[in-house]
């Protein structure tokens, strides 16, 4: 570590910095066309109830398809979006454009699917938020408790008496919540029991060494016990074996997302994926 740092001398790290802040720059222009340009995309991971053995929706997971960068992460423009208003509009069509894949999957049949959105804190603080859920749900006839929507732990604790609010509205509407990330944030017992919220997603920083590190799967039980002394649901996400799905089910953990259900797929993909044979075989393969 201090030998990285030694080596990045100011003078080396001068360029550098411009660089990156040119990279943003560009970016930024850019992902101002990709909602118009039709550059953006939804894919869907799957997520499991553990003890019961049935798929129960989906997150939605943006992908931008950047005709000069390729296929640029979340990760990396999230955070640019962020920092503009940019993020509205996004967040705006990533909300309609989830409804609207729900909605195909239950004219298809699939009627018990829910749908997981990921929300940013500039969302959940503009004062037409609340309205703009309604609306949506009315739009696409949501039923109760299908919409979820994810928050993370630092957004609640950025302005928690705001949030509480919010969570709350949302819940009286039907629509749930989950608090993403969780353990990566500084909540206190003191915030989390006053958190209108129906499930903590445990970040995937604890789930992903479970079996082989004794500490982390004490601290992922720990947080299991709290959550459902809490009355919480708990998902474990980035679950990428079956070991762990095993611990994970022992341990009570309510629900599992990771690649080893499957990794974020576009929407095509997942009407084949819902297929019954195609999950009759996935089942199968999970409690072999
Ligand atoms: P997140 O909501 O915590 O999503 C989980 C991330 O873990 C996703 O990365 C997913 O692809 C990845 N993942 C899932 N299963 C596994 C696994 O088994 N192993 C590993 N190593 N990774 C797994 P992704 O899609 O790159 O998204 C990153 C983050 O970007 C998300 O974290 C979320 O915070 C944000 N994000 C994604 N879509 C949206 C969106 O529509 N709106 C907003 N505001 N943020 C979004
Ligand atoms: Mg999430
Ligand atoms: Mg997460
Ligand atoms: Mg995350």
């Amino acid at each position: 570590q201090a030998k990285a740092l030694g080596r990045n001398t100011f003078a080396s790290f001068q360029p550098k910095m411009e660089a990156q802040a040119l990279y943003r720059l560009s970016l930024e222009a850019r992902l101002r066309a990709a909602v118009q340009n039709q550059e953006l995309e939804l894919y869907f991971q799957p997520k499991l109830h553990t003890r019961e053995m049935r798929l129960i929706g989906f997150e939605a997971l943006i992908r931008w398809h950047c005709p000069e960068h390729g296929i640029v992460s979340p990760g990396e423009f999230i955070p640019i979006a962020e920092q503009s208003d940019l993020i509205l509009d996004i967040g705006e069509w990533v909300l309609n454009e989830a409804c609207r894949q729900l909605v195909k999957w239950r004219e298809l049949g699939h009627d018990q699917i829910g749908m997981a959105v990921n929300l940013s804190v500039k969302q959940i603080h503009q004062p037409n938020f609340i309205d703009s859920i309604a609306a949506l749900m009315e739009e696409y006839q949501i039923p109760d408790g299908l919409l979820e929507l994810e928050i993370t732990e630092s957004m609640v604790i950025d302005n928690i008496d705001t949030t509480i609010a919010v969570l709350e509205a949302l819940r009286q509407m039907g629509v749930k919540v989950a608090i993403d990330d969780f353990g990566t944030g500084y909540s206190s017992l003191n915030y989390l029991r006053q958190l209108p919220a129906d499930t903590l997603k445990i970040d995937q920083s604890f789930v992903a060494a479970l079996h082989d590190s004794p500490s982390d799967l004490e601290i992922i039980k720990t947080i299991i016990a709290v959550a459902h002394t809490l009355n919480f649901m708990v998902i474990a996400e980035g679950v990428e074996d079956l070991k762990t799905l095993n611990i994970l089910s022992e341990v009570n953990c309510d629900e599992v997302q990771g690649y080893l259900l499957s990794r974020p797929m576009p929407a095509e993909l997942v009407e084949s994926f819902l297929q019954p044979a195609h999950i009759n075989r996935l089942y199968e393969a999970l409690n072999s």
